[in-house]
């Protein structure tokens, strides 16, 4: 990991047609939650910086969508490369300024290398159907066309892989972008398109920009050059940013908050849920959206379950990502420490037993203990707000149908897990749960290939798959005769 590397470069500027730019709105200090210090500086667009993002990501457009795919792809899959081979400098710049450890920060690179990748692949394999004309002789032709030049808003916790689902799906579909990353982690979103500039992009087709997001996000959604915004978020910003892109009628891709359930009947292997799960609820210090968090568990495993996943927290070794043997790392800020400090405090005084953690750890930077919280009662608010810290509920039930109204009551839908060997019950989760992406037996990977989105608070859309790729796109029909 090359830490001196990326440490001297933990700054952002804004891109705006193909030039490095300091933004005249001031600037924003670049936090490093693993021990508190500044790392760096992001620096914020002005409303009329934001309009030349816009202007040249409009005027590209032509050019840019007038390529064929597999040229379009070429530069996907080079940046794929370049990522790749500065997969030391990605992974140190990741670390320092989302404060996560350092296996965190090298699988999340290899995500985003497989996800510039497989879009690139993708590009050129984008199809039309053809369908049997009405008149004899004639043809319909359904074709893909992308929109035109899109936003992109992105949240901070996974900023290589949310920028490159989003801008490889957009780029792969032919769209030109601008790309507001998040100024809590704008090191990352700098050096990726940096990447795709060394690629061969050519210039106005992303253009980054940080600033006032509300500002920022109301001057994208009113342009008239912009026709489509993704975001990835949180649900309360998402559901502001639907209202603003209501108006223009620009359509919308919302990747929002989740509170995942993990579903364990009678029949299941505890030590197999823990060894499934924990990686993945403490893993970036469970600020996912695909977090294990609530753990449902039949009655008869329910000890069991609290012994072994209380064990599995206190066997993480919290600090910054750069020290030696870390397996747990920072939250974002002193804010979601606080948070978690009251979600903690009120499940207890709901009913539930703190089995470990519930503390702030008193280090430098933004710690909070691996805590599991055993029996809280269904008012707990931590069991409907997404905790997005490294917290676990554990809660106990007899029936079938009790663990899926329980699994049910969060308003969230996204990722959910199973543990059985009961065919039955797997259907009948399957169907019946308030999810969009159920792990059975096994964790529910987000990999480029395969589309997901979520329902409910979990927002609407797809990313991932040639669906990703397709909401860029409009489908339009010709039907033709020859003359
Ligand atoms: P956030 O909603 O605070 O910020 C996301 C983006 O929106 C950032 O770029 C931010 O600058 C911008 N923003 C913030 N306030 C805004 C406003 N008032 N108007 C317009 N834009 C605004 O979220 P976050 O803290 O960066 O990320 C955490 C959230 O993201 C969690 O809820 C998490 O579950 C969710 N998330 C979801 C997925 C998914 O695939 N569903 C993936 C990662 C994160």
């Amino acid at each position: 990991m090359s830490v001196d590397q990326a440490s001297a470069r933990m700054s952002a500027d804004l891109f705006v047609d193909g030039w490095w730019t300091a933004g005249r709105a001031g600037t924003l200090e670049n936090v490093d939650p693993g021990n508190g210090q500044v790392v760096g500086t992001v620096s914020l667009a002005t409303a009329g910086q934001v309009a030349e993002a816009i202007a040249a990501a409009e005027n590209v457009f032509p050019a840019w969508s007038g390529l064929t795919g597999a040229a379009r792809g070429d530069v996907l899959r080079r940046a794929a490369g370049l990522l790749a081979e500065r997969t030391e400098e990605a992974v140190a710049t990741i670390l320092l300024e989302t404060g996560k450890t350092e296996a965190d920060a090298r699988g999340e690179i290899g995500r985003a290398v497989q996800t510039l990748r497989w879009n690139g692949e993708q590009a050129g394999r984008i199809q039309a159907s053809v369908f049997p004309g009405v008149v004899a002789g004639s043809r319909r032709t359904s074709v893909p066309a992308p929109l035109g030049a899109v936003a992109v808003v992105t949240a901070w916790n996974f900023p290589a892989v949310l920028a490159t689902r989003k801008l490889g799906a957009a780029l792969a579909a032919g769209c030109t972008v601008v790309f507001k990353a998040s100024e809590f982690a704008p090191a990352t979103a700098r050096l990726i398109v940096e990447l795709l500039a060394e690629a061969g992009l050519p210039a106005g087709v992303v253009n980054l920009v940080f600033g006032d997001p509300r500002a920022v996000s109301e001057q994208l959604t009113s342009s008239p050059a912009i026709k489509a915004l993704s975001f990835t978020g949180s649900t309360a910003v998402g559901k502001a940013l639907a209202a603003q892109a209501a108006p223009n009628l620009i359509r919308t891709v919302l990747e929002l908050g989740g509170h995942a359930p993990v579903l364990v009947m009678a029949d299941a292997d505890v030590d197999h849920v823990v060894a499934v799960t924990a990686g993945a609820k403490f893993g970036s210090a469970g600020q996912s959206c695909v977090a294990p968090t609530r753990y449902i568990v039949h009655e008869s495993r329910y000890q069991d379950l609290v012994a072994k996943l209380t064990a599995a927290a206190e066997a993480h070794v919290l600090g910054h990502g750069t020290e030696e043997g870390v397996t747990l790392g920072a939250v974002a800020d002193q804010r979601r420490v606080d948070a978690l400090v009251r979600l903690v405090r009120d499940a207890v005084e709901q009913g539930g037993t703190i089995t470990t953690g519930g503390r702030q750890v008193d280090r430098d930077g933004f710690f909070f203990e691996p805590t599991v919280i055993a029996g809280p009662s269904a008012d707990a608010g931590i069991l409907s707000e997404e905790p997005f810290g490294p917290v676990a509920t554990v809660s106990s039930f007899s029936t079938v149908d009790e663990a899926i109204d329980a699994a049910n009551a969060a308003p969230y839908a996204f990722a959910a897990y199973l543990f059985t060997d009961s065919l039955r019950i797997r259907d009948e989760v399957a169907r019946r749960v308030n999810a969009s992406n159920l792990g059975v037996n096994q964790l529910a990977p987000s990999l480029p290939d395969v589309p997901l989105g979520g329902l409910g608070n979990s927002g609407y859309g797809y990313e991932g798959g040639l669906e990703g790729i397709l909401a860029f796109t409009q489908l339009r029909l010709i039907s033709e005769t020859p003359g």
